[in-house]
């Protein structure tokens, strides 16, 4: 309960001022928001779950950018191709019975999170979005995983599976 107050002091509180201060210091604001996703996930760590309904939120970027598939609407629309990191997080969401869905921005994100009620979420994106989205979804058990960017922001992005895994089993409580 006290992580949880910790956390809520993290996110609606030193996150604004933080954010504030990088208004003056622009190379700081994204090593702010990283500092905010690792505590926030330190403090989440501290507690147990085992969380039945989890969900997967990922954002459109790491969906190679030449594929002309719709994924906002339904993920398994994807052909599973493999010329992007879709087609296995479709197969680790099937193999832990996953809620996955793609976000293409923080409002449809936060209707995905109304819709889906899950009991944990775990979430990808930019630094950015993560950060926000942690702010959004308070007190909701979130684990943050930014996302790995060697295109620059928004295009060809890709995610570390083991991490993705590793944060299903911490959630699963397994
Ligand atoms: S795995 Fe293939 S079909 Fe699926 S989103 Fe990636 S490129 Fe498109």
């Amino acid at each position: 309960m006290f992580n949880d107050f910790l956390r809520g002091a993290a996110l609606k509180l030193l996150y604004p001022m933080l954010m504030l201060v990088s208004a003056f210091m622009k190379d700081r604001k994204e090593p702010f928001q990283r500092m905010i996703i690792n505590i926030s996930n330190a403090l989440v760590r501290k507690r147990k779950y085992g969380v039945r309904k989890i969900l997967l939120l990922l954002p459109h970027c790491l969906q190679i950018d030449d594929c002309q598939i719709r994924l906002t609407h339904n993920i398994h629309n994807c052909k599973r191709c493999g010329r992007c990191g879709i087609k296995d997080l479709i197969g680790i969401a099937e193999e832990y019975k996953l809620d996955l869905f793609v976000a293409t921005g923080g409002t449809l994100a936060r209707k995905i999170v109304k819709e889906a009620r899950p009991g944990a979420i775990i979430a990808v994106a930019c630094e950015r979005d993560l950060s926000s989205g942690l702010v959004d979804t308070y007190p909701m058990p979130v684990l943050g995983i930014p996302n790995e960017r060697p295109f620059g922001p928004c295009v060809n992005t890709r995610v570390d599976l083991e991490k993705v895994k590793e944060a299903i089993g911490f959630f699963a409580g397994v």
